[in-house]
């Protein structure tokens, strides 16, 4: 049985205050039986959230790192420096980060390597554009995309990586994919990791939508064979409707 994740991301939202306010807030209550609950946050935010989170299941999780170790990268942050401060996941890919910071499929595919090295959990998003899905091309992105990011990984390896699948025009548009468009294109994502690996190690590896999810459509895309959970933007960001996400998840 695969274990749904709800992963907030904050994206450049939340400063120290506001981010320990809201794991008060969300205390207790985003915290379910047989779901688990991830919170990445800006670099700045992590030390306290690390804290605030101590003796509750709530895990929190970084937006980005290096794929150094250390070395003359101005304002980078590695892997080494993440799992120094108690982070357990890292964001890798986000198309914002492909789209304005220049990331490539190899800079992902080393950045997933970094997060293996320095024990942190990588969640690596994939998806296309609008063009690409109006030229029928979303399976072939995800595909390059996929293969990619997973290039070179052992097996057991391959089993703890979390992939979110994220058509980059449902992102903060609130034009989100039907839950059986983004259910086929996921199952297609875990035939590729079968043909990679083993159908025993896509079975494990999961797999979240994102693009829009909110309280009220959660509960749709959880209901669909392979959807193991969000990657959640804009409505991670208020603690009654990230609590009302986690929830929805069961
Ligand atoms: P959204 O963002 O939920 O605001 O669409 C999702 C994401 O960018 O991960």
């Amino acid at each position: 049985m695969r274990t749904p994740i709800i992963a907030g991301n904050w994206k450049m939202f939340k400063t120290v205050p506001e981010a320990t306010d809201f794991i008060q807030e969300i205390k207790g209550k985003a915290e379910v039986e047989g779901v688990e609950s991830v919170i990445c946050a800006p670099f700045t935010n992590l030390p306290a959230l690390v804290e605030a989170v101590k003796g509750t299941s709530i895990k929190i999780g970084a937006q980005n790192l290096h794929f150094a170790e250390d070395g003359a990268y101005t304002g980078e942050i590695s892997g080494r420096m993440l799992k120094d401060l108690g982070v357990d996941y890292v964001i890798i890919g986000h198309s914002e980060r492909r789209q304005y910071f220049a990331e490539t499929d190899e800079t992902v595919n080393k950045k997933v390597h970094a997060a293996f090295r320095n024990d942190l959990t990588p969640i690596v998003c994939v998806g296309e554009k609008l063009e690409e899905r109006e030229a029928g091309q979303t399976k072939e992105v995800c595909k390059v995309q996929t293969e990619a990011a997973f290039a070179g990984l052992a097996k057991d390896q391959a089993t703890k990586v979390v992939v979110a699948y994220e058509p980059i025009w449902a992102i903060g548009t609130g034009k989100s994919s039907t839950a059986q468009d983004a259910n086929e294109v996921i199952a297609y994502i875990r035939t590729l990791i079968t043909e990679l690996y083993d159908e025993s190690t896509a079975n494990v590896v999961r797999i979240q939508y994102g693009g829009s999810v909110k309280p009220e459509n959660v509960t749709e895309y959880m209901g669909q064979s392979d959807i193991d959970g969000a990657l959640v933007g804009g409505a991670s960001l208020q603690p009654a409707s990230y609590i009302a996400l986690v929830e929805g998840a069961k």
